[in-house]
């Protein structure tokens, strides 16, 4: 047992690991609420679930049959979707995946990324798991990123920036400018756009003016199947080529791949959904303005993060409303002690967690 306990690398023995949401089915034996009455507004996943078209595409899947390595029906079908060339396209289980995945490909131990501080959790996670220093970088007190900083912070060990926009969990979105002069700087410059369409803004289109930028999409959040795990990237074509050979062969199943293609045939449908979740954003925005003691932040995403006057108030905000069954985001991190993160919910769990929220205030 000790042997081969001592065997684990030593970066990987008492690794802080990814914080997680705490599921459903915990917390309603907890607070002994049924399931269907929590209301879960943590994970930014979508209140309206997946397309309608998905769950037949999942039963006639081939499921006894191994995906195609090449995942050429995802490529195509995201080609005609994106009008842009499958060659600069790739599949993934989650654009998590595709984010270890550029750790494997580049980053050997001790090289060093660029993580925006405060920003999401699993660019800084997959540099603890690859023995990789992360450079965190604050973001100015609007959460704006100090280009400044970042410039200076560079050394010839740093290969990877990252870059959440909109950032997870401020909601704030880069400007093409910002994009353009940290491509400048002879890194790797991700762009991780999970919310996307929330928003409309991309810089995909720089792919193929620019060597070093990759740009993240996924179908957790718009299209709603965080449950399936399925992301993709646009980047150049000579990384897609390299990913494609260091990929475990078949990350993308194909009940993943079926709904993603089903989604897509059905955008019109998601895209309805999305729109009410900008007008629930807005009603949120609206509510959360007007009490007094919070200040909201605005936010291209589909989740609001908002200001209590002191970190013992933000907790018992979190605590309380976790009682009564409605569950939002606290944070580990200094900037963000007196912060709350609350994804846009339906209207009825929006308008609960007003009300809950008001009554605590
Ligand atoms: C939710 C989220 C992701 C995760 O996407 P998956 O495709 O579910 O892995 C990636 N990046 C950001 C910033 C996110 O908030």
């Amino acid at each position: 047992m000790d042997i081969i306990e001592s065997m684990v690398r030593d970066n990987l023995k008492n690794i802080l690991t990814y914080e997680p949401v705490e599921p459903i089915s915990l917390i309603s034996r907890k607070f002994g609420i049924p399931e269907n009455q929590i209301i879960k507004l943590n994970g930014n996943e979508n209140p309206y679930g997946p397309s309608p078209k998905v769950l037949p595409a999942l039963t006639s899947s081939e499921i006894s049959i191994y995906p195609d390595p090449l995942q050429r029906n995802l490529r195509d079908a995201l080609e005609k979707y994106l009008n842009i060339d499958s060659d600069f396209l790739i599949g993934a289980a989650g654009s998590d995946e595709l984010i270890d995945l550029l750790f494997k490909l580049y980053i050997y131990p001790d090289d060093s990324v660029i993580d925006c501080d405060p920003t999401f959790g699993m660019y800084s996670f997959c540099a603890r798991v690859a023995g990789a220093n992360v450079e965190k970088i604050p973001r100015k007190s609007n959460f704006d990123l100090d280009l400044d900083a970042i410039t200076y912070a560079i050394t010839k060990k740093t290969k990877i920036i990252f870059i959440s926009s909109p950032n997870n969990p401020t909601g704030n979105i880069c400007t093409l400018d910002e994009i353009k002069t940290l491509l400048n700087l002879n890194l790797l410059v991700v762009v991780d756009e999970a919310y996307y369409e929330f928003n409309g803004f991309s810089v995909a289109n720089l792919v193929n003016d620019y060597e070093n930028l990759v740009v993240l999409r996924t179908f957790s959040k718009w299209a709603g199947l965080a449950g399936l795990r399925i992301g993709y990237g646009i980047m150049p074509k000579n990384i897609i080529s390299h990913l494609l050979d260091i990929k475990s062969p078949y990350n993308v199943s194909t009940t993943a791949e079926s709904a993603c293609i089903a989604s897509l045939k059905d955008s019109k449908f998601l895209f309805e959904n999305v729109q009410k979740i900008i007008k629930g954003k807005e009603f949120l925005f609206n509510q959360l303005s007007s009490i007094s003691g919070i200040k909201p932040y605005p936010s291209g995403a589909n989740f609001i993060l908002f200001d209590l006057p002191n970190s013992s108030k933000a907790a018992e905000v979190y605590d309380k409303l976790r009682s009564k069954g409605i569950l939002i985001r606290k944070f580990n991190n200094s900037r963000l002690e007196k912060s709350l993160r609350v994804s846009v919910g339906t209207d009825p769990d929006n308008t609960s967690f007003i009300n809950a929220l008001m009554d605590i205030m």
